[in-house]
């Protein structure tokens, strides 16, 4: 059991990809906020192969006394593996994650803090509303977590982000998962705990704009659906089955037509479309077993998820 007490030390894990211009102001404000709920504080940045100054201003905080941990990776890894990183080397008996741009509101951590005080394992910040983002997002969004959570045991809240408080359990929990392909909020759910959530109301970001594209998101959704869910792969024997069963039927319907009714048998379209639709069909499903045995080529390269460059900074 970790220590709940107004002592313990917290670590905020920030993964930052450019945000030089964010850093200061955040710096400030969370500067404003911890110091109130514990005297052992300290900032783990996890510089994700930035190409700003990023490193100056981190390196300015820590001259100017920031409990401030600036660990930069080898290159830009994404933000999973940032997150990975940071909650690898933190070693607080909390760890809070947070985006590193100002859309994650300090005001919050308090709260936050306060659900791990009362018990929690793991407070977990949901956003109130999706109103900013664009339809086809949004729908994409609703796609994506009604298919993860059609197939696994472990529903993973659609609404929950990256804006948590861990403790020090769920953070070796999370740590001991050994696989390459991170979908984070996949395995926070995964790991399970108490986990008490809290709504939030997204900011802008104060500087910059997201790092993540569609084709990005695109590709966050592939590996949390291949990691969290056997549906796609499962999809095929059903429709498989389906269309023998449709082909029976027709195989029989044209017997039958033929030696009651006498009928010829004109059957070249038939022929073209049914092939044509049916090797669709099969490349398709051939794709989708190839993006799960990508993964398992990831899983079995045992590569690691992230490099460490440059490790500094003041004690808490
Ligand atoms: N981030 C990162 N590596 C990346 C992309 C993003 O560490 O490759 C960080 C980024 O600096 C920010 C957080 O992850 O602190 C969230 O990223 P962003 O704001 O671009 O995403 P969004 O808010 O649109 O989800
Ligand atoms: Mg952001």
């Amino acid at each position: 059991m970790s220590r709940r007490l107004p002592n313990a030390s917290l670590d905020v894990v920030l993964p930052a990809f450019n945000e030089a211009a964010n850093l200061p102001a955040l710096f400030a404000r969370l500067r404003g906020v911890l110091p109130a709920l514990t005297p052992h504080w300290r900032l783990l940045l996890i510089d994700d192969g930035s190409s700003d100054d990023t490193a100056a201003v981190a390196q300015a905080a820590i001259a100017a006394g920031l409990p401030l941990r600036y660990v930069k990776l080898s290159r830009n890894f994404g933000k999973e593996a940032a997150l990975t990183a940071g909650l690898a080397l933190a070693d607080a008996d909390c760890v809070l994650l947070m985006d590193a741009d100002g859309q994650h509101a300090p005001d919050l951590i308090a709260q936050m803090h306060q659900a791990w005080m009362r018990g929690a394992d793991m407070a977990c910040a949901v956003r109130a509303h999706r109103d900013e983002e664009g339809p086809l997002k949004r729908w994409g969004t609703r796609l994506f977590y009604g298919v993860v959570n059609a197939s696994t045991r472990t529903r993973i809240p659609p609404d929950a982000g990256d804006f948590r408080l861990l403790d020090r359990r769920v953070v070796q929990a999370l740590n001991a998962l050994p696989e390459r392909n991170r979908f984070m909020k996949g395995l926070y759910a995964w790991v399970g705990f108490r986990t008490e959530f809290l709504p939030y109301e997204p900011l802008p970001r104060t500087s910059g704009r997201s790092h993540f594209s569609s084709r990005g998101l695109l590709r966050l959704a592939f590996t949390g659906v291949t990691a969290f869910s056997n549906l796609p792969l499962r999809i095929w024997s059903a429709l498989g089955g389906a269309i023998a069963v449709v082909a029976l039927a027709y195989g029989l319907w044209i017997v039958v037509e033929h030696l009651l009714y006498g009928h010829p048998l004109p059957g070249w379209p038939t022929l073209v479309v049914g092939l044509m639709f049916f090797s669709g069909v099969q490349l398709l499903s051939i794709g989708i077993i190839g993006e799960y045995v990508g993964r398992i080529f990831d899983e079995v390269k045992q590569r690691p998820v992230y490099l460490v460059a440059q490790d500094t900074g003041n004690p808490a």
